[in-house]
């Protein structure tokens, strides 16, 4: 196989992950490209890269504007582009594009992406290889009153699903057959919306199951390891809150068939690069396989902290070339990561995004804290993108520890001029099920009525305490001394 040095990388992305890229290629004495829209010129990205570039007009369109990313990267003399998540990160024609320019695509092949984009064409290979799948329909289905007859087959509760779909969307929950028509054409219109497509398929829907997914390194020479497994059924909306590797709560047996079967379906495959298999567990510990997101994901920091192994180095070197330096048996894994997602948007609102200026912005840090954000103080939020600023990823040697270093870090954490979603963090490191390490899909849902979500948050009470500083200038004086309250 040729072997091909990267010494330029373009970054088809903006945000945190931008960030992160920039900080694995600086480490590998690789040279980035970064790449902004004209709402991102205070992007933070834009000032570590070594070289940037506007991609003025819309904003979003900045960066899915395939083309012109490829015409940028051959003038910029980059020799690849990574794509982070989202945007072209899953696009298997960009993939493509990028081979016949001569550029590395830094992520798996363009026929594992198309293939995975599918959710349920993957689901049809995956059970093919014998990856246990939920019961449901192999091809798209058009017909509502077909759907509402393979519906009853399967038994309600199903699930509608946006073949093309993610992120949570084009998702409808069907209790029962009489709402099945309305979920339909819900599921359509928003598969329709986000997605451009309306091919939605029927899955038996599974009762308070956990999210638990395998993370997946592989060469281009069949070397296939696994980096341990991640819980993510701390969701809202079906979107991911927290992330904490390993699960704290996962039957031994059931752990390793997971690995089992995920390292067996991609070596059959011919997978490379990285690649998360995503399963459900449901409450009797039966797994099935729901998708396969083929790249780097948000929560790729905890599995890179309880495994010591760069993730994205390990992307660019495999795009290269380059055999995996570890087997299975070198991996170790230790203690607990979680991940916390920062996020722009009002608790108290229902999560409605919040823009806007930051105006302070203190992280916490100390040992076993990770900051992965390109948020800073003096920072403006565009409202274009994605409401999340960063991820706060907090570890310790065991999961006590990791929930104890989570409550203090948060506690550190301090964002003042918008609204961020730490109350909603704070509140969880405190419930008694999360601390147990008992929780699923549901959990949000039915603790969201319970949880104070007003923003308490002890830092901004001292900074505003009127005449704080003049009562400690009062004490020096009088040699008397204060107790914080
Ligand atoms: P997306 O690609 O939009 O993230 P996924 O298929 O990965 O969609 O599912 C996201 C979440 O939706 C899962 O973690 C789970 O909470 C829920 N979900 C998906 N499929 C099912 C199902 N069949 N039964 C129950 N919950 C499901």
């Amino acid at each position: 196989m040729e072997h091909k040095k990267i010494t330029k990388v373009l970054i088809a992305n903006r945000g945190e992950i931008a960030l992160r890229i920039i900080r694995a290629c600086k480490e590998l004495n690789v040279k980035c490209v970064a790449i902004f829209s004209e709402v991102d010129v205070e992007g933070i990205w834009v000032r570590k890269a070594d070289e940037c570039y506007p991609m003025m007009g819309n904003a979003l369109q900045a960066y899915l504007d395939g083309e012109r990313i490829i015409a940028l990267a051959k003038k910029a003399g980059c020799d690849a582009i990574h794509p982070g998540y989202g945007f072209l990160s899953e696009s298997a024609e960009f993939a493509e594009s990028c081979a016949q320019n001569d550029i590395i695509f830094i992520g798996p092949k363009p026929e594992h992406i198309a293939l995975f984009g599918d959710k349920m064409a993957s689901k049809v290979a995956m059970k093919q290889i014998g990856v246990p799948v939920l019961e449901g329909t192999d091809e798209p289905v058009l017909d509502k009153k077909e759907g509402e007859k393979i519906a009853t087959e399967i038994g309600f509760p199903v699930i509608i699903k946006a073949a093309f779909g993610g992120g949570g969307r084009g998702m409808r929950i069907v209790l029962k057959a009489k709402d099945f028509s309305d979920m339909f054409d819900s599921a359509q219109n928003e598969s329709m919306k986000y997605f451009g497509r309306t091919e939605v398929f029927i899955e038996k829907y599974v009762q308070n199951p956990r999210h638990i997914e395998v993370q997946i390194v592989a060469d281009k020479y069949g070397n296939v390891v696994h980096l341990g497994d991640r819980d993510c059924s701390i969701q809202r909306r079906h979107q991911k809150v927290i992330e904490i590797a390993p699960s704290p709560r996962l039957n031994d047996a059931v752990r390793k068939e997971l690995y089992r079967v995920s390292t067996k379906a991609m070596f059959r495959l011919g997978y490379e690069s990285v690649g998360t298999v995503e399963f459900l567990v449901d409450e009797q510990d039966n797994i099935y396989f729901i998708e396969m997101n083929t790249r780097v994901q948000v929560e790729h920091p905890v599995t890179e902290v309880i495994s010591g192994i760069d993730l994205i180095q390990r992307m660019i070197e495999i795009a290269e070339g380059d055999k995996l330096k570890f087997l299975q048996e070198d991996i170790r894994l230790k203690g607990f990561a979680i991940e916390f997602r920062i996020n722009s948007e009002d608790p108290q609102k229902n999560f409605m995004p919040s823009a806007g200026k930051i105006d302070t912005y203190i992280t916490p840090g100390g040992p076993g804290v990770r900051i992965d954000s390109s948020a800073y103080a003096g920072y403006t939020i565009p409202p274009n993108y994605d409401s999340m600023i960063g991820k706060l990823i907090v570890s310790s040697l065991d999961w006590e520890g990791a929930v104890k270093k989570a409550r203090r870090a948060l506690d550190e954490f301090y964002i003042e001029g918008i609204v961020s979603n730490l109350p909603l963090h704070r509140e969880i490191v405190r419930d008694e099920d999360f601390i147990a390490g008992i929780f699923n899909t549901s959990y949000l849902d039915k603790k969201m009525d319970i949880f104070n979500l007003k923003a308490v948050d002890s830092q901004a009470e001292e900074v505003k305490k009127v005449g704080y500083i003049s009562k400690l200038i009062a004490s020096i004086k009088e040699h008397k001394l204060i107790v914080r309250s």
